[in-house]
């Protein structure tokens, strides 16, 4: 089955490539449409809805994968949680590339002791205007106190898994696919895919 995914992250095509396999995960942009969404929803669940829904609108005969996830920190109150796509603007308000924003959140997080932390995943699947499938896991873990390792992407360097001791970047693809937060999800939504 062909899955369109509502969003222009190579990283996060790369991982359903695998995680979803052998569905085959197409880009918006392979298929020369431009797809833009503000997520200005009030959860995980309903973003990665209301990214489905939009490219749903422009490529009605896909189905289509929509995708919002992001790192909730205890001590930030959870933050960046829904915000996590858009925190660390520089001083010229430009937004920072990912080592940057590693180290903004570390400095954030300069002298707390409670570390802890959540990856979350939540997914949309969009078959037709009624077959609506929503999923939507998490992974535990802890903020390092600086980026340690060279896999994976975004918030990797600097996410310890609980139980692990390594961060996602130091434990590599194929432990990220078995604990990380969007290999959970991915699973269930392929016993879902399994019944449609
Ligand atoms: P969005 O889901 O495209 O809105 O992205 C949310 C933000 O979370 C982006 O800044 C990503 O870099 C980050 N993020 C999402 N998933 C992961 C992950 O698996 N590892 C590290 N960072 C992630």
């Amino acid at each position: 089955m062909d899955i369109l995914l509502a969003s222009n992250n190579d990283h996060k095509q790369e991982e359903f490539s695998r995680l979803l396999a052998p569905h085959r995960i197409l880009m918006p942009k392979d298929l020369g449409i431009a797809f833009d969404v503000e997520e200005d929803r009030s959860s995980f669940t309903e973003n990665a809805l209301l990214k489905a829904t939009t490219l749903k609108a422009l490529a009605p005969e896909y189905r289509i994968l929509g995708d919002d996830s992001g790192l909730c920190v205890d001590a930030l109150d959870g933050g960046p949680g829904l915000q996590t796509a858009r925190y660390g603007f520089d001083v010229h308000n430009h937004l920072m590339d990912s080592k940057e924003r590693n180290a903004y959140l570390l400095k954030h997080m300069e002298g707390v002791e409670d570390r802890s932390a959540r990856f979350v995943c939540a997914l949309a699947l969009v078959v037709d205007d009624h077959r609506v499938y929503t999923v939507c896991e998490e992974a535990k873990g802890s903020i390092a106190r600086h980026e340690r390792g060279s896999e994976g992407f975004g918030y990797d360097p600097i996410f310890i898994v609980d139980g692990e001791g390594l961060t996602m970047a130091e434990l590599g693809m194929e432990a990220k696919d078995e604990l990380g937060h969007r290999g959970k999800a991915s699973r269930i939504l392929m016993e879902i895919i399994g019944r449609i």
